[in-house]
């Protein structure tokens, strides 16, 4: 495949301007799935199902099988469509998506059409550069997820090429929601980075909403990035491409960059866009067309006669949106002076998703300064070295017990990390491994000094010279006092009591 020729950003901006609508979708953790009895493998109790376990006959469209609404998932999208400012619809219908597709067993998918759940919100997204965007929400709709197909054989585990597929319904009628936007303009060179912004902030609403893990690892969270160009002073849209589950905060930023730099090659060339989906390849950093996709595919939308319209009570809706936790944009700005975090640090932490793991390690007693030191300096660093999520690797009320550990004076930092290997293998809480592992620094005065006193003796050249007022000399013995205590000492006293024996003796 030939690489597409790419426009400089900045001269592609000169020339055009950028207009991007997201979609999003979020899988809510519910216990069942959206339509039958079956466990949700979206909730962490049920991730790690074998293939194919996780199914009734509503799942597997069987004939005589009927969906009936799983409630909680109403509750969940009626707070998500609050929490985005929307409008809940005194009455809102599924409807039948028609496809055929292997990982759809029914050849339909009940979405909503014409009466989604929620429509009309706004949500506010606050830039790294401070710019504010309010970006306008069409509407959010609640819908079932199909299963999973695995490719076999061929190089690119797509279907072309492949020798076969595997098809696992666990995924199938997992409840979504979907979240589209309407189209965003003027954010011009910040278009990409209010992408992923926006991404991040959807995932800080599911999270704190608690209707979602909202891990984009896992699928938790896929956003599809629309991206159009039009001349300047044109009042006419492009013609928009869709770039399909781009399943990374970073890649979306790229993913929207490097369409705006492609389409504005061509359309500069005097060529034209094709409107169509895209594929995200993570690898080279680019994308490849997927499908040609019409505005006016048909899918044979028409209102699913298996299930009644949702129609939920004013009283639900007030209740559950007395309960909305505070919005994320106005959250952040809390947090940040709360924690008194200059905005490289309180950004640290946005941007390696750990607002939440923070947060809740300060509200566990430790503090925010240590909070975010010990997430962002050493579990991230860890978790991008094995490839995984920081949260993953330790509970916040671990780190908090961790932090506190160090505040009392019983670990170093240096034992500390060591504390949190353990916790990190599965060792059991901070103060356990301390004790198991006889980690703890030793504050017994008296096995330090008999440390010093040898160490002393058998360096008596410094000693020397410590006497003489040579204070840096101490250096020598302390290390070896560290050493010899296996580094579970407090350095600065060490060096007090090294100074005082140096001159009593
Ligand atoms: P589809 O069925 O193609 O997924 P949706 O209505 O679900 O359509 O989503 C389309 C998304 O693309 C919306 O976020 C919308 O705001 C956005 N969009 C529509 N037209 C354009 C355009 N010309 N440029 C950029 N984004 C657009
Ligand atoms: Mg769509």
């Amino acid at each position: 495949m030939a690489r597409a020729a790419l426009m400089d950003f900045d001269k592609a901006l000169e020339l055009f301007e950028p207009v991007i609508g997201l979609e999003v979708h979020v899988e809510l953790n519910t216990t069942t799935k959206m339509f039958s009895s079956a466990p949700n493998p979206a909730n962490s109790a049920f991730h790690d199902a074998a293939p194919n376990t996780l199914i009734t006959p509503v799942c597997l469209g069987l004939p005589g099988s009927l969906p009936v609404v799983n409630e909680q998932a109403i509750r969940s999208s009626i707070s998500l469509g609050l929490a985005l400012g929307c409008s809940i619809a005194e009455s809102s219908r599924f409807a039948r998506k028609n496809y055929f597709y292997p990982d759809l067993a029914k050849n339909y998918q009940i979405s909503q059409y014409d009466e989604p759940i929620a429509f009309d919100g706004e949500v506010e997204v606050e830039l790294e550069n401070g710019r504010i965007f309010q970006v306008p929400i069409e509407r959010a709709h609640m819908e079932e997820d199909a299963g999973k197909l695995t490719h076999i054989g061929g190089a690119t585990g797509r279907i072309q090429g492949a020798e076969y597929s595997l098809v696992d319904y666990n995924r199938a009628g997992v409840p979504l929601v979907e979240i589209v936007t309407r189209p965003i303009f003027g954010a011009e060179a910040d278009a990409p980075a209010l992408a992923s912004a926006y991404v991040s902030i959807i995932r800080d609403i599911a999270l704190s909403l608690g209707i979602s893990e909202a891990r984009m690892e896992r699928g938790n969270l896929r956003c599809d990035a629309n991206v159009s160009l039009r001349p300047r002073g044109a009042e006419k849209l492009g013609t928009r491409t869709e770039t399909k589950n781009v399943n990374s905060f970073r890649s979306i930023e790229r993913a929207v960059r490097y369409e705006i730099q492609r389409q504005a090659a061509i359309l500069a060339d005097g060529g034209s866009i094709t409107q169509e989906t895209r594929h995200w390849h993570e690898d080279t950093g680019t994308t490849s067309a997927g499908r040609p996709k019409s505005d006016a595919d048909d899918y044979r939308y028409f209102p699913e006669p298996d299930l009644l319209p949702v129609v939920p009570s004013p009283e639900l809706i007030e209740q559950l949106r007395a309960e909305l936790p505070e919005p994320p944009a106005a959250r952040r700005r809390r947090l940040k002076a709360e924690w008194g975090f200059t905005d490289i640090d309180f950004q640290g932490v946005v941007n390696s998703n750990l607002l939440v793991e923070v947060t809740e390690t300060v509200a566990a007693g430790a503090t925010p300064a240590a909070a975010r030191k010990w997430w962002t300096g050493e579990l991230a660093r860890i978790a991008n070295a094995q490839n995984v999520d920081a949260a993953s690797l330790a509970s916040p009320a671990h780190v908090a017990e961790l932090a506190g550990l160090v505040e009392a004076g019983t670990l170093t930092d240096r034992l500390a990390r060591q504390v949190l290997e353990g916790v990190i293998a599965g060792e059991g809480s901070p103060q356990q491994i301390v004790d198991a592992r006889g980690l703890a620094v030793v504050s017994d005065d008296s096995a330090l000094i008999a440390a010093i006193d040898q160490a002393l003796a058998s360096q008596p050249d410094v000693l020397e010279k410590i006497r003489d007022g040579k204070v840096q000399a101490a250096g020598a013995v302390i290390g070896a006092v560290m050493k010899a205590m296996q580094g579970k000492a407090d350095a600065a006293r060490v060096r007090e009591l090294v100074l005082e024996r140096a001159t009593a003796q």
